[in-house]
């Protein structure tokens, strides 16, 4: 058995994985392969996945008592760290005032308040429960208020479950392998064209051709769900330039950039204002809760304002916008983006030469708080070239990290998100740990 050193205590590597894996079948006699979200089942790498007990701060542990450096924060939301005192008292307060009430609160219009503040384009908001159905509602918005029913989307970008965007739809669909679900009909999917992301040929083309049906195009702007894919700067001013032209409905879909690359998000990075943006993950800080919001003369055709429908019983929870408005707040206050950016700058470089050592075809493609190592010798700048990448690899070097105490992304086209509890000490473990584990896989 191998040791490893954490905080200057031996610690034999990886006790059991007994209990989770008995938590695991009994979870797959009740939920469809035991899991409530595709992405947690380990699918990519292998294996079963381990069930969790708690998370403090960097951390998570597991229900065997393992604890990891916890690199995917509930998969974006989990900027601050898990259960910061601050955002845990918050809810506790809301909670305790009752859960649900069916009628306004101003909670919510404090939590539109700050969205509006922090996201350049937002001038009106509707709060929903996740970011599928942000973008869901975007596009009904888009297609409602332009009259048109045609949505281009680019291939890898995830944007929830929403039928109509189940199409080349990244991480989860494409590691699956199914680009196109069963259950989504011909109908459904036959007005939405998709191109390869950061192609402007591509584009111009579909414009030309189809300019004048296009209701809206939705786009991540920076992508994570084909691992971090940032944007060409020249393709994010021709999506704008056109979409101005034709009169078409420019969707950000910032659920996972939003307050995570900036507390503008990718707008505010890129100096681009969309139409529309749809937000979800932080802006909940770790509860359910999406958003989408845009400019006053959109936003006032949803119901009761206009007339595009889109309600929810549960929409402005008092829970969930307690946790996103004192999460916003403290991102608001204490900006830790800077301290993101070096900490990011270090993991990036560190993770970079542990593959490099070891003779491996890597790229580590980053912004901020978000990357991914992809195992491939060449940029990606789309799903074309994400496709090339080693996935074997990926699982040896992820189950080589979970081993030592690191858990990452279990899919090669998932981006690693840490937090600002992630100290520096936390970090040169973790490329420390990386580079065990890739020198081990190539001897
Ligand atoms: C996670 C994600 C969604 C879906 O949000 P859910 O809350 O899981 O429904 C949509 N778009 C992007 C870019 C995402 O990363």
């Amino acid at each position: 058995m191998s040791i490893i050193t954490i905080k200057g205590l031996t610690k034999t590597m990886m006790q059991s994985r007994t209990r989770s894996e008995q938590a695991f079948a009994r979870a797959c006699q009740l939920l469809p392969g035991g899991v409530n979200s595709p992405a947690r089942a380990f699918g990519a790498v292998g294996g079963k996945p381990l069930f969790m007990d708690r998370g403090e701060g960097p951390y998570l542990f597991d229900i065997d008592g393992n604890r990891y450096i916890d690199y995917i924060g509930s998969w974006g939301p989990m900027i601050l760290g898990h259960a910061d005192p601050r955002v845990i008292e918050a809810i506790h307060q809301a909670a305790v005032r009752g859960t649900s009430f069916g009628a306004p609160t101003e909670a919510e219009s404090e939590l539109a308040e700050l969205i509006i503040a922090a996201v350049p384009s937002i001038q009106r908001v509707r709060l929903v429960n996740s970011g599928t159905e942000a973008t869901m509602s975007a596009i009904r918005l888009a297609r409602g208020a332009t009259g048109r029913a045609k949505i281009v989307k680019f291939s890898g970008n995830y944007h929830g479950h929403v039928d109509s965007l189940l199409v080349s739809a990244g991480s989860a669909a494409a590691t699956l392998g199914v680009p196109d679900s069963p259950g989504v009909t011909e109908g459904t999917s036959r007005d939405t064209l998709v191109l390869e992301f950061n192609d402007a040929q591509a584009l111009r083309e579909a414009f030309d051709q189809f300019g004048n049906q296009i209701a809206g195009v939705i786009l991540e702007p920076i992508v994570g769900n084909m691992g971090c894919v940032p944007p060409k700067n020249e393709f994010l001013q021709l999506v704008r330039a056109l979409c101005t032209r034709y009169g078409t409905v420019l969707i950000f879909d910032d659920v996972m950039t939003g307050f995570r690359v900036d507390y503008g998000g990718a707008q505010a990075l890129y100096g681009i204002q969309p139409d529309l943006t749809t937000l979800g993950k932080i802006v909940g800080g770790g509860l359910p809760l999406g958003a989408y919001g845009g400019r006053a003369d959109l936003m006032d055709q949803v119901l009761p304002a206009g007339k595009v429908f889109q309600a929810g019983t549960l929409s402005g929870n008092p829970l969930a916008t307690a946790a996103g408005a004192t999460t916003l707040r403290i991102l608001r206050d204490e900006a830790p983006y800077a301290f993101l950016e070096q900490q990011g700058q270090r993991l990036a470089n560190g993770l970079a030469s542990a593959a490099a050592e070891n003779g491996i075809a890597h790229r580590v493609q980053r912004i901020g708080s978000m990357m991914t190592l992809f195992f491939c010798n060449q940029d990606v700048f789309g799903w074309r070239e994400a496709n090339t990448c080693d996935r074997a690899l990926f699982a040896k070097y992820f189950w080589g990290l979970i081993e030592r105490g690191v858990y990452m992304p279990c899919s090669q086209f998932e981006a690693l998100f840490f937090s600002s509890c992630h100290s520096v000490e936390l970090i040169d473990q973790t490329i420390d740990a990386a580079r065990q584990v890739l020198r081990e896989i190539c001897s």
